[in-house]
């Protein structure tokens, strides 16, 4: 790690602590050449694997995007989408594993988003799930419809954590 003070491409860690429950490690480092310290913070990477091979960076703001377009014209906002995207990351994290298939962070937006807007959902599946005909819409309609009433609302009030 390059010493940010004097460009010496060496350091020396001093310290070296987890953080984020485990998601991040934040080294303490000294530089050997002009003596000063820095903090570096190092993430997990996270990859996700696509139906091809491909593995890439999980990326939060990939699946706002894709959410996004299933939110067209519906009353989703900026923050809704970003919450559900941190939900998403920490469904997938929580799985513990550090790489997942592509498919498995579709099916991680399905949750959320059904408890977000179900046309939004709809729209989604419609896409994730390659539905093919109108039975295929007609029989995830039966299944919201099916849920219990009020489940859709939002469970946590405006004093939802600091
Ligand atoms: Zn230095």
């Amino acid at each position: 790690m390059r010493c940010p003070f004097c460009h010496n491409p060496d350091s020396r860690v001093i310290d070296s602590r987890e953080a984020d429950e485990g998601a991040t490690t934040r080294r303490r480092r000294s530089c050997p050449q002009c003596g000063r310290r820095f903090t570096t913070v190092e993430e997990a990477v996270l990859a996700v694997v696509k139906r091809s091979g491909v593995s890439e960076p999980f990326n939060r703001s990939k699946v706002v995007a894709g959410v996004r377009r299933a939110c067209q014209g519906r009353p989703v906002d900026e923050d809704q989408l970003a919450k559900l995207a941190q939900q998403v990351e920490d469904t997938i994290r929580a799985s513990g594993a550090a790489e997942v298939p592509a498919h498995e962070v579709g099916l991680a937006i399905l949750g959320p988003l059904r408890e977000l807007d179900e046309v939004a959902y709809l729209r989604f599946a419609s896409v994730y799930r390659a539905f093919t005909s109108v039975a295929d819409f007609e029989k995830e309609i039966a299944e919201l419809k099916a849920r219990p009433t009020g489940a859709a609302a939002p469970a946590a009030g405006p004093s939802d954590g600091p």
